[in-house]
């Protein structure tokens, strides 16, 4: 039974009358059936499987278990016309073998979302811990920052990184060139009309070279010792 020598049990095509060889009853259209070979159909009844229970496939991880747990098990085959040949409907196993491998496949997928869930909170957590380095670092490399505007570039930094695959090794280390080119593209959006050249069409080379003398200025400013008041 575990090794791949399932039992089998047909759907009859139903397509002329037949009845059960052993006990004589009619078998009827899409009746489920053995063949016992040099004798022909036997019904379920008469071949002792008629206390199986139907698993539809669909769920690997169940079908895994209640075939592992079920001491008799039997596939069931249905004739395809289209593609003739039999194809598996599902499985017959037992219903304590069922029971046993559902309540297995509930306890687990509540650890995996238990698992999930802790995961989760350490990512936030090591995100937390990343944004507030980052903008600890804008604020090292450029006191002179608006008070409040470390934080939104380092946020916006963890956001890009976070998605991907290990954050870039320079940003996560918190490389003073990622920091200043962080900085650079918060000036760029925020303090210059880079954003509303790309609106008008300017490819984006272009658009950078319209605004670089502000963007240096402003973080020349930025990296002086004081910092600036918010303008209104
Ligand atoms: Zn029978």
């Amino acid at each position: 039974m575990k090794n791949g020598s399932d039992l089998k049990v047909f759907v009859t095509t139903g397509e002329r009358e037949s009845t059960c060889c052993e006990c004589g009853e009619p078998l009827g259209r899409g009746a489920w059936i053995t063949l016992v070979e040099g004798k022909g159909a036997v019904c379920l009844a008469c071949a002792d499987l008629d206390h199986l229970v139907f698993l539809r496939p669909g769920d690997a991880a169940l079908t895994r278990r209640a075939r592992k747990h079920s001491t008799l098990c039997a596939v069931v085959l249905e004739w395809s016309r289209g593609r003739k040949r039999y194809e598996r409907q599902g499985l017959l196993v037992e219903e304590q073998a069922l029971q046993r491998a559902e309540a297995e496949c509930l306890a687990d997928s509540e650890a995996r979302a238990r698992r999930r869930e802790r995961e989760a909170q350490r990512r936030a957590e090591l995100d937390r811990q990343y944004v507030e380095q980052f903008a600890r670092r804008v604020r090292e490399l450029f006191p002179g920052c608006p008070p409040g505007r470390e934080k939104a570039i380092a946020e916006h930094a963890c956001r890009k990184y976070s998605g991907r695959v290990g954050r870039s090794a320079a940003a996560r280390s918190l490389d003073a060139e990622a920091v200043v080119l962080a900085v650079s593209a918060h000036v760029r959006h925020a303090e210059t009309g880079y954003d509303r050249l790309l609106a008008r069409g300017l490819e984006r080379w272009e658009a950078r070279r319209e605004v670089e003398t502000q963007v240096r200025e402003v973080l020349a400013r930025w990296a002086g010792a004081q910092p600036e008041s918010p303008q209104g």
